[in-house]
């Protein structure tokens, strides 16, 4: 390429070419950041997970212009030689693999600290050993609860941001007793980011830990009964689109009174690219990706996809949009839940310049046009079928 056209980094060097090998490249996340590889970069990736369905369109057909530099390899990291050599012919690894539904973290605790721990621990081994960079994917989750949660409900100090602001270098980790399943999977979590982080410190290794909150969009988690098990239970965006799909109330679990900031999935993901082409200012740092500004509990969540899903449907809502429903009943024994997580930015903000830009309604916008899309006609179909036969 010419010089003209030679991307620059941050600090105005060019940016060469990578190998990544991205783990968990076929979920969610991974098809996003895929995507986004694919279209606007001359990285190559190497795509390792055991199924494709969500990065189908970037693997095929063969005449798309990345196809050279896309590779996918159906590998379960749990039990497989291959993944050595994977990593020490990349730069840099990304892993996204890992149990992260909360729907899982009380009900199948063991595969939940398996996943996000033990499986991850030959990707930390490798990267070190070979002398390889690492980014690394943990959760909001590890901060656990607000210290403000614990104050008195009519405590004016609630309302303090340093009582429940989550900063990367300050806040604690504060989780339930260990009955409370539902940390199975921040604690595990926060292990890695521990070991990964002494890795760093004791053997050198280069490593970017990401803290996601709440990223939502098109491709999250699967529909129940059309692209996954009807029994099953996905996050939040899923579990009310699939509501809003089928013309059922949503569920309020616990009154709806927890509060969540949402990203939208395009915003969170050129932070990670930023992350990918600027290793000097990534290496050694963890990182909060998250919308500050896209504040709402999930009762204001229900209601507003509500408003949304009827704009984009041309369908008027349902006369009981929400229903309440116990904890217990939903998730089952174990479960309990984070209060209110909202990033503090100041660390990706000074090292990366990276500031969230989509509005909650504009994000609920688009994906529930693409949910509404995608799914709309299969669901009608699977209702009207059992009736037909
Ligand atoms: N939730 C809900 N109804 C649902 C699904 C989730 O009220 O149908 C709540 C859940 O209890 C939590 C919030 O929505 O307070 C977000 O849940 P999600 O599964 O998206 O993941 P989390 O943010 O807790 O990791």
């Amino acid at each position: 390429t010419s010089s003209s056209t030679t991307k620059l980094d941050l600090d105005g060097n060019p940016i060469k070419p990578l190998t990544i090998c991205m783990i968990g490249a076929g979920g969610f996340i991974g098809s996003h950041l895929c995507e986004k590889l694919m279209s606007e970069t001359n990285h190559s990736v190497l795509a390792v997970d055991v199924y494709n369905d969500k990065i189908k369109h970037l693997l095929e057909p063969d005449s798309l212009p990345w196809t050279g530099r896309i590779q996918f390899h159906r590998i379960n990291i749990k039990n497989d030689s291959r993944l050595e050599g994977l990593i020490k012919c990349s730069d840099l690894t990304v892993n996204l693999a890992a149990i992260c539904t909360p729907a899982d973290y009380n009900t199948r605790p063991l595969d939940t600290i398996y996943s996000n721990f033990i499986d991850a621990l030959p990707v930390v081994k490798y990267c070190s050993e070979n002398s390889k960079r690492l980014i690394h994917f943990s959760t909001c989750e590890v901060y656990g609860k607000t210290i403000g949660s614990f104050l008195p409900q009519d405590s004016p100090l609630r309302q303090d941001p340093a009582y429940y602001i989550l900063k990367e270098d300050t806040s604690p980790c504060i989780f339930g007793s260990i009955e409370k399943q539902r940390w199975s999977y921040a604690c595990a979590k926060q292990l890695i980011e521990r070991l990964i982080y002494a890795e760093g410190a004791e053997n050198g290794l280069e490593f970017t830990i990401v803290r996601p909150f709440n990223w939502i969009g098109p491709r999250m988690d699967f529909i129940p009964g059309i692209d996954g098990p009807s029994e099953g239970v996905p996050r939040v965006l899923a579990c009310f689109s699939n509501n809003l799909l089928r013309r059922e109330p949503l569920k309020l679990v616990d009154g709806g009174n927890s509060q969540r900031t949402f990203v939208y999935i395009k915003d969170a993901i050129e932070a990670v690219h930023l992350m990918i082409e600027n290793p000097a200012r990534a290496n050694g740092h963890i990182f909060n990706v998250g919308n500050p500004n896209n504040e709402v509990t999930v009762r204001q969540l229900a209601e507003m996809m509500t408003k949304v899903y009827a704009k984009v449907s041309g369908e008027d809502s349902i006369e009981t949009p929400t229903i309440d429903v116990s904890s217990k009943e939903f998730y089952g024994e174990g479960y309990d839940d984070s209060d209110k997580r909202i990033p503090d930015m100041t660390i990706i903000n000074k090292q990366l310049g990276w500031n969230p830009k989509t509005s909650l309604w504009d994000l609920l916008e688009s994906t529930l046009t693409y949910q509404h899309r995608t799914y709309a006609e299969a669901v009608r179909q699977s209702i009207a079928k059992p009736v037909a036969s």
